[in-house]
């Protein structure tokens, strides 16, 4: 038996080759794409009223027999009007199509008929305005109407009813008996619905079923079919990840009260709790046997590196190396200088290995790598060079992960056995796509901050407020602070309205702050020049930095204390969240003042209100995912987004979640299945649309 649900739609009746291209072009190939496609919304159509009982301004369905029919052209424009009287026992109504004659010859007088739509009440009298209609033969239920009825996405030239009717003839050639991939104890475990029926129940809903429930995706039926997609995207990581695990480590840290001694030495203040609790996470991940893939969220300034380094510090003590690699020059210089002060005391080497790391000094430096001589090397992407060799690296730590690609990561991973793997962000990711896009990591979260921390004031003012904006700039300069100044994009461009952030620059130097220095990053720099002004703000040389967004990764400069966003309204939530972590390094009081330009959109004006409400970045993160949907969430970033057929990444958050766990479990407790294990191995990069690194 060839399986249906594999038909092309081609071969279904009324399946032209241009509806079939149209389709195809919609992601719909197979009748099992078809089906998986969910409508995305219901509308009650099965409750017939009385005739008589009709109110204009509300949709209605009624059920009566066709008393008389007539088609007539206006005068004017010549307009084809289609005019039925429809009858109950209750009383009659007129029904009334424009520019559709060919109802002429379907709608004919004396037969049965359920109409649904507008009721209308004009000069004419009360009346049905272009209805949907259906002629009823013995079944009451129809297709289109008569029923709780679907509505699904308009393809091409395939309208939204005739997707209704390929579906039913669809459905209606649909064997009894379809195999099912889901694992029968999981099935049983969860009570999912049988796969036959949660099909033909989430197309075509019985009239009993909650309207409501359907319209938010929440019928058992549609959870089953939810579920199933994401079970079989998680399931694919979930056995990678398995797979992986069973490589083990050749040397697996074991922590004792001497290296728990050693850690607190090195602690130069206490632990808030999120640290602690995020260190033990990571520190139980490490004396595993299996390589640990964690990722490690918290916001700007939670405090993520001492915690980096009490895990470096377990690897070395364990005699492993720790490479420690940050996106930028900057930031791996810091991270150096923090790093040698607080290991000053410890019988540790720490190196710093960088593109711009002079050559007889890289010389030594990798010589001390490859001897084991040194154990911390921080560095950039340089550390993953050819020429660099690790004696016996355990640990990698990666700070601000999503600045680097997927093949840097993995490169690094390469040249240790089977180290463990840190990777750090400060850009909250929702927990969603978390699971989504980092699947196969556990993940430990920093919620808290360090005490003492003031919360940057959060100002949103329109474009017109500038000249008071500017004061407030002044009195932090004089007070010997530091300003930032955001730009959107570097050149104006003809199109839209943009201030051009070299124009301004120049303008703030000459006009508004003659007294300071003023200097513009923006990121058509060659990095050189990039890194000298970043320098030169850090170091005080500069006092405005006029920029394009590309400060939103890392910078530490605690002196500035003031930041300005120009067009605030054109970035998305999560960037100026981490824009604004720039500022309130410092113990001053911060302020970010998000300008933008009237008028605002409503979209705008909730994404800055909730920003001058909340720093909790998480909650920032959720927001902006339910604001802008997950595709814009990440940018123009290459993410791992699934291509999906039924479920939602926002509206079934929770269906992810429990997709997540019940595949790490399924695969824990029982393996896969031949049926599952041929879908990972054959089909489920296609299906997801997923693209292989490495
Ligand atoms: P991020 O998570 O953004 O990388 P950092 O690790 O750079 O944050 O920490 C930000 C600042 O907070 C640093 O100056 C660090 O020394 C300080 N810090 C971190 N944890 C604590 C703590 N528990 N108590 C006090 N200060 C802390
Ligand atoms: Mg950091």
């Amino acid at each position: 038996m060839t399986d249906f649900l594999q038909t092309p739609l081609q071969f279904l009746k009324g399946v032209g080759p241009r509806k079939a291209a149209d389709l195809k072009r919609a992601g719909l190939h197979t009748v099992e794409d078809l089906f998986y496609r969910l409508p995305f919304r219901y509308e009650d159509r099965s409750r017939m009223q009385p005739i008589a009982s009709l109110r204009p301004g509300t949709k209605a369905a009624v059920l009566g027999e066709i008393k008389s029919a007539r088609l007539s052209i206006t005068r004017r424009r010549g307009f084809k009007i289609f005019n039925a009287v429809v009858s109950d026992a209750s009383g009659a109504i007129r029904c009334t199509w424009m520019n559709q004659a060919f109802l002429a010859d379907i709608l004919q007088p004396h037969l049965q008929v359920v109409i649904f739509g507008d009721v209308k009440l004009d000069s004419t009298g009360l009346h049905f305005l272009n209805p949907e209609y259906e002629l009823v033969t013995e079944d009451l239920t129809g297709v289109h109407t008569g029923r709780i009825v679907p509505f699904y996405e308009k393809t091409g030239t395939v309208t939204p009813n005739m997707q209704r009717k390929l579906v039913r003839s669809a459905l209606d050639r649909l064997p009894a008996a379809i195999p099912d991939i889901l694992p029968p104890a999981l099935r049983a475990r969860l009570e999912l619905v049988p796969r036959r029926q949660a099909i033909e129940v989430s197309h075509f809903p019985p009239n009993e079923a909650s309207i409501e429930a359907l319209n938010a995706f929440r019928t058992p039926a549609q959870r089953r079919l939810i579920f199933e997609e994401f079970f079989l995207f998680q399931i694919g990581y979930a056995w990678r990840r398995h797979a992986a695990g069973t490589e083990l480590k050749p040397l697996v840290p074991v922590v004792d009260d001497r290296i728990r001694a050693a850690a607190a030495t090195i602690l130069p203040f206490k632990l808030t709790p999120g640290q602690r609790q995020a260190i033990r996470e990571i520190v139980e991940d490490m004396q595993r046997p299996q390589p640990m893939h964690r990722l490690l969220q918290g916001d700007v300034g939670a405090g993520k590196t001492i915690v980096a380094l009490l895990a470096a510090l377990v690897a070395m003590e364990n005699g492993l190396q720790v490479a420690f690699m940050a996106p930028t020059e900057i930031l791996a210089a810091q991270h150096y200088a923090t790093i040698v002060r607080l290991l000053a005391a410890s019988r540790f080497r720490v190196d710093l290995l960088t593109g711009s790391t002079p050559g007889l000094q890289k010389h030594t430096v990798t010589a001390h790598i490859e001897r084991g001589t040194s154990h911390l090397i921080v560095g950039t992407h340089a550390l993953v060079q050819e020429g660099v060799r690790f004696h016996s690296l355990g640990l990698v730590i990666i700070d601000e992960q999503h600045r680097f690609g997927v093949v840097q990561r993995a490169a690094l991973r390469a040249k240790g056995l089977r180290p463990d793997v840190l990777l750090m962000t400060a850009t909250p990711i929702p927990r969603t796509l978390a699971l989504t896009d980092y699947s196969e990591l556990d993940i430990s979260k920093i919620t808290d901050m360090p005490p003492g921390r003031r919360p940057v004031r959060t100002l949103v003012k329109p474009e017109s407020r500038r000249d008071e904006v500017y004061q407030l700039v002044r009195d932090q300069l004089d007070a010997g602070r530091q300003a930032y100044v955001i730009y959107p994009l570097v050149e104006e461009s003809e199109k839209i309205d943009l201030k051009s952030a070299t124009e301004m620059a120049d303008h703030l130097q000459q006009e508004v702050f003659p007294a300071y220095r003023v200097a513009l990053l923006h990121g058509r720099m060659k990095t050189d020049a990039k890194e000298r002004i970043m320098h030169a703000f850090a170091t005080g040389q500069i006092h405005i930095l006029v920029s394009t967004t590309v400060v939103e990764v890392g910078v530490d400069v605690p002196n500035a204390s003031v930041m300005i966003v120009e067009h605030a309204e054109r970035f998305g939530l999560s960037q100026l969240h981490q824009l604004r972590g720039r500022v309130g390094r410092g113990p001053w009081e911060s302020v970010c003042v998000l300008l933008y330009q009237a008028p605002w959109t409503d979209d705008a004006r909730e994404r800055l209100k909730a920003l001058a409400e909340t720093t909790d970045g998480f909650a920032i993160a959720e927001r902006d995912l339910e604001l802008r949907g997950p595709g814009d969430f990440f940018g123009t970033r290459q993410s791992g987004l699934p291509k999906l057929r039924s479920g939602d990444l926002v509206r079934d958050r929770g269906i992810m979640e429990e997709a997540h766990r019940e595949a790490r479990r399924v695969v824990v407790e029982h393996g896969l299945t031949p049926e599952l294990r041929h879908f990972v191995d054959e089909r489920w990069q296609q299906q997801f649309g997923l693209i292989e690194v490495g």
